[in-house]
């Protein structure tokens, strides 16, 4: 099991924000702005680039989802920033697809 299976499942504790049958969101352990939430499937895909036609209607939903999750927190007007981080060169550390919603502050483009 990942780490996001176990957040995903309850046997490690989150600040969850949002969840539905097959997806949740929580609030990220190790925030880089004021807003930092993981909206993650609670079955593991390693990666967007691993994910298969059967998973666009839940993907389609999770990122839909982030709208919702920028409202209930107050930054649906001044706007947020939706990342996957694929593959090394990406940056990604957790093997669980995820899609990060970062807000609360004036990102900085390009990222780094
Ligand atoms: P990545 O670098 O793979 O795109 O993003 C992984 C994210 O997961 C990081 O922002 C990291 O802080 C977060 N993260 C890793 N382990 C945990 C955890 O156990 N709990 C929570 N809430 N976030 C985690």
């Amino acid at each position: 099991m990942t780490i996001f299976e176990k957040i995903a499942s309850g046997e490690i504790p989150a600040k969850l924000i949002h969840e539905t049958e097959d997806f949740v969101a929580f609030h990220d352990n190790n925030p880089q702005a004021p807003v930092h939430v993981l909206i993650i499937p609670r079955k593991c895909i390693l990666r967007v680039a691993l994910a298969e036609a059967a998973h666009a209607d839940m993907l389609g939903r999770m990122l839909l989802a982030s709208r919702e999750i920028a409202e209930k927190l107050g930054v649906l007007e001044s706007g947020y920033r939706l990342v996957i981080n694929n593959g090394r060169d990406a940056g990604e550390s957790v093997p669980h697809l995820h899609i990060h919603l970062l807000a609360g502050r004036a990102l900085q483009w390009p990222p780094g």
